[in-house]
């Protein structure tokens, strides 16, 4: 009799134990599933999502513009001109640059009043920032809005602008691209507007129009480009 309820309480003790376990495995597949559903949202997301807060956008832009240094150098290198220690020691490669303060580029970009930098690009970079400045025209004009351009911060750097920057940013290494007349900063937190009388476009669809046009520029393979959060711009090179 003994034995017989030692038995039973033997097997009951197991069959209770295998449910347990038989729940742990169903529990197992089902959180596994979640995680794979949650995968498969994650994914369709879109990179630029329709009405982005303000954090997404930073997260997206750091997202998709993340060239690094290396790679602007290596291209600045190689299809630029200088590097140059001041100003006067440009006037000798003035032949192989454009000035983009000429009035031919006034309606693709604005010129930011540039106190560290001179306006000269080579032919190629001159190019692709009109392209960019036109294509975001055209883009807000697709989407019916006003009237804006871009605005450029910042284009070729001397050794003796880089000294006198590097004071005030830490972020202007000496080992940057901007020496070479390849490479150009566009605001993404400023753009200059057509006509005051128009409506206001927000920030947000401005920045987020520009970034649609630089990652096809990108994808394009036209240039490289990273988000500078600190200095609120876009950092170009052609390629
Ligand atoms: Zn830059």
């Amino acid at each position: 009799m003994k034995k017989t309820f030692l038995y039973l309480l033997l097997s009951l003790t197991f069959v209770v134990l295998s449910c347990g376990e038989g729940g742990n495995v169903e529990r197992k597949i089902v959180v596994k599933a979640k995680a794979k559903t949650k995968k498969k949202v994650e994914r369709q997301r879109p990179l630029v999502p329709e009405k982005p807060n303000c954090i997404e956008y930073h997260l997206n832009a750091n997202k998709i513009f993340r060239d690094g240094n290396d790679v602007h150098m290596e291209v600045a290198r190689e299809i630029g001109v200088g590097p140059f220690a001041s100003r006067d020691e440009i006037k000798s490669e003035l032949n192989k640059m454009v000035a983009i303060d000429d009035a031919s580029y006034a309606d693709a970009f604005v010129l930011d009043n540039l106190t560290h930098s001179t306006p000269y690009l080579v032919p190629r970079a001159a190019e692709l920032l009109q392209e960019i400045g036109y294509a975001f025209q055209d883009s807000l004009r697709n989407k019916h809005k006003s009237e804006y351009s871009v605005i450029v911060t910042s284009v070729l750097r001397t050794d003796a602008d880089i000294k006198k920057l590097s004071r005030r940013n830490r972020n202007s290494i000496k080992e940057s691209a901007h020496r070479y007349g390849t490479t150009v900063d566009i605001s993404y937190a400023r753009f200059s507007k057509h006509d005051e009388k128009d409506e206001d476009v927000s920030e947000y669809d401005l920045k987020h129009v520009l970034i649609e046009v630089l990652r096809d520029f990108r994808e394009q393979g036209r240039c490289y480009v990273k988000y500078e959060i600190k200095q609120g711009c876009f950092h170009i090179t052609a390629r």
